[in-house]
C-alpha cells in the first residue's frame, strides 16, 4: 500500500487526543514529502545528522521530533530547531540541552524516558528516580527546557500481555506524576506493532514508522 494510503488509515484508527508521530528514519525525503503531503507535519528521527539534514532540505513548518538516544555532545546541532526531544534518560543530558536551549534563545520541550521493558539494553530513568528527578532543586532551576511528559518502549516481544503490563506501569507513574504536576500532558509510548495496546493504556503519542512508510532495510 502507499504511505499515503497508510497514513489516512492510521489518522483515522485513532482517537482524537493522540498524537501521530510518523517515523521516517532511514527514509528518503520523498517519502516524507508524500506523508506531508496528506497534511501530517510531526515526524520523528533517531539519528542527529539525519534529522539536521532533514530539517535544512524539507518545509520549514514541520515539526521535528528526536526519538533516538541522544548524546549529550551532540545536542548542540539540533537544539535550534528541534520541537521535542523523547529520550532524555540522565539529568547532565538535561542540563545540556537546557544550555543549548538558551544559547539558541529558546525552550526545548522534552519528554524523560523510562526504562519498562526488560532488556537490559534499553535507556532511561525508574520510577524512583524520575520521581525524585523532577521533585529536585536542581531540576526546577532549569529555565530552557520544558518537560511535558514521558516516554517509554516495550520488550521487542509478542507477548502481548507483558507489553500491556509495561504500559499500563508507564501509565500509572504518568497518571501519579501528572496529578502532582499538571503540566505534564504527554505520555509517547507505542510503535507500528503495539501501538493499538498502547493507546488503550493511556498514551497520548505514538510513533510509527514501518506501518506508514514500509519495512527499514
Ligand atoms: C524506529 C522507532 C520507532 C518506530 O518503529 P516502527 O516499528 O517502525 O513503527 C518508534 N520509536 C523509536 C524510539 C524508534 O527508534
Amino acid at each position: 500500500m502507499s504511505i499515503t494510503t497508510n497514513l489516512k488509515q492510521i489518522q483515522l484508527a485513532i482517537p482524537e487526543n493522540v498524537t501521530l508521530v510518523a517515523v521516517s528514519k532511514t527514509k528518503p525525503n520523498e517519502a516524507i514529502l508524500e506523508a506531508y503531503q496528506t497534511g501530517q507535519r510531526i515526524f520523528g528521527e533517531n539519528k542527529v545528522q539525519e534529522l539536521t539534514d532533514k530539517f535544512e532540505s524539507l518545509p520549514k513548518d514541520i515539526e521535528w521530533h528526536m526519538i533516538g538516544h541522544l548524546q549529550s555532545n551532540k545536542v548542540k546541532y539540533i537544539a535550534p530547531f528541534v520541537s521535542l526531544i523523547h529520550g532524555v534518560d540522565s539529568f547532565k543530558l538535561l542540563k545540556e540541552i537546557n544550555k543549548r536551549a538558551a544559547q539558541n534563545n529558546r525552550t526545548i520541550n522534552c519528554l524523560l524516558q523510562i526504562h519498562i521493558a526488560e532488556e537490559e539494553t534499553k535507556f532511561g530513568f525508574d520510577s524512583t528516580e524520575v520521581t525524585e528527578l523532577i521533585e529536585s532543586e536542581k531540576f526546577k532551576g532549569l529555565q530552557n527546557v520544558n518537560v511535558i511528559g514521558l516516554m517509554g518502549m516495550a520488550t521487542f516481544t509478542d507477548n502481548e500481555a507483558q507489553i500491556k503490563k509495561e504500559f499500563s506501569s508507564l501509565q500509572t507513574l504518568f497518571t501519579k506524576l501528572k496529578n502532582q504536576h499538571p503540566k505534564l500532558n504527554t505520555l509517547s509510548m507505542g510503535m507500528s506493532g503495539d501501538y493499538q495496546l498502547a493507546i488503550e493504556c493511556g498514551s497520548t503519542m505514538i510513533r510509527v514508522g514501518s506501518s506508514i512508510f514500509g519495512n527499514r532495510n
